[in-house]
């Protein structure tokens, strides 16, 4: 499996706390990427202004197995992102795999939009599934040119919410793109239809703040942000789109 870097969170990317492998390679080109060395499958070299660092390297599902195993003392469980870790299916089944018979938690955060993603997100106990917009226009401008991707992604959504019990629907909020009341209705509604869908009728979502923490990134790799000098939409903006989300049943976070 290749992946660009490894990390730890508590109560975020999955129940306790989590060892995170993100992995290397993603199919969209979001203009606000946090993780731009992300995004290449290829290794790529950081340089910034006092040291430099590499972002790509291989791992193999018992190598993860033995670090999980000497880290089970701390952590809950294990979890993959990426870039988009469904790119990497037949690695990270077999990884799954693995971590499944020796009783290991796993969880996983995708852009929904692979063949691969339709069996990962019933293979993992805990799944995090992007949802970025539903305006086709603004898809093919921000996200990736390929129109299509936005079916894809409402389908295998409507596929998650109907058979993984664990599901959390992650919204960034980004300023032009999902800010306006009119993009947040037409996500409202499909937040409601996927409500729908569960089995206890609850569907948990996630609010991102867009943030410019990955600013320094794009300089240490010689590329540019293209939202760099965009101001993140104000607090309140999530709030607002919180309480109608909440007004609608959806159980709602807000993060940045
Ligand atoms: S899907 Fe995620 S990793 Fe891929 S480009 Fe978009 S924000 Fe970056």
């Amino acid at each position: 499996m290749r992946i660009f870097n490894t990390g730890y969170s508590t109560d975020f990317d999955g129940p306790g706390t989590r060892l995170i492998y993100y992995l290397k390679g993603c199919n969209f080109r979001c203009d606000w990427c946090g993780a731009p060395e992300s995004i290449s499958p290829e290794t790529q070299i950081l340089r910034y202004p006092d040291r430099t660092a590499i972002a790509g390297s291989n791992i193999t599902p018992e190598e993860i197995l033995e670090k999980v195993l000497a880290a089970r003392d701390f952590i809950s469980g294990v979890t993959f992102g990426g870039g988009e870790p469904t790119l990497q299916y037949r690695e990270l089944a077999a990884t799954l795999e693995l971590l499944r018979k020796n009783n290991i938690h796993t969880a996983m955060e995708s852009n929904a939009s692979t063949p691969g993603f339709l069996e990962l997100a019933v293979m993992v106990d805990w799944l995090f599934s992007d949802l970025k917009t539903l305006d086709k226009n603004k898809f093919c401008k921000r996200v990736n040119p390929d129109v299509e991707y936005v079916e894809i992604v409402r389908a295998n959504l409507c596929f998650a919410a109907e058979h993984q019990s664990n599901l959390v629907i992650r919204i960034p909020v980004i300023a032009g793109l999902n800010d306006e009341d009119g993009a947040q209705n037409q996500l409202l509604d499909f937040c409601r239809e996927l409500s729908a869908l569960r089995r206890n009728g609850v569907l948990h979502v996630q609010l991102l703040r867009q943030h410019h923490l990955g600013n320094v990134k794009y300089q240490a790799l010689g590329l540019q942000c293209r939202c760099e000098n965009t101001e993140p939409p104000p607090r309140e903006n999530l709030e607002r789109f919180a309480e109608k989300l909440n007004a609608n049943g959806i159980k709602v976070s807000l993060f940045g």
